[in-house]
């Protein structure tokens, strides 16, 4: 997608501080965390929203889920929690529309979330 930012920062056309990648996502911090460790999951393919993904997409989605357990241990929250996010369109407050999977650690969350 030629005008999606992180469809830009997985082609590396815009920085970000990457954390892992792979062949499948790229995953970096979150520009304005959240939390201690807040770090986005991204996948190499451009996918809107959650209600886009496609049947031939649930490898690439537990890929996306396999990665951030593998972040949490890297860095250092998986012991303590952590929390994984999707926002999905208006009501979630979803921003950019190339889907990421929210992974935050460091502190304690609340819940309901807000
Ligand atoms: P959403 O609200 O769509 O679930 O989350 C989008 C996230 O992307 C936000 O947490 C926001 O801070 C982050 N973000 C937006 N632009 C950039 C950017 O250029 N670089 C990085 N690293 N994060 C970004
Ligand atoms: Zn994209």
């Amino acid at each position: 997608m030629e005008n999606c930012l992180f469809c830009k920062i997985v082609k590396k056309e815009i920085k970000a501080d990457l954390v892992y990648e792979d062949d499948i996502v790229t995953a970096f911090r979150d520009l304005n965390p959240q939390a201690p460790v807040h770090v986005l999951v991204v996948p190499k393919k451009h996918i809107a929203t959650l209600n886009d993904l496609e049947e031939n997409d649930k490898a690439l989605a537990g890929h996306m889920l396999f990665a951030a357990k593998k972040i949490a241990q890297k860095e250092g929250i998986a012991e303590g929690g952590y929390r994984t996010v999707f926002n999905v369109n208006r009501d979630a407050g979803q921003a950019v529309f190339h889907i990421h999977l929210h992974v935050l650690g460091g502190r304690v969350f609340s819940w309901p979330p807000g």
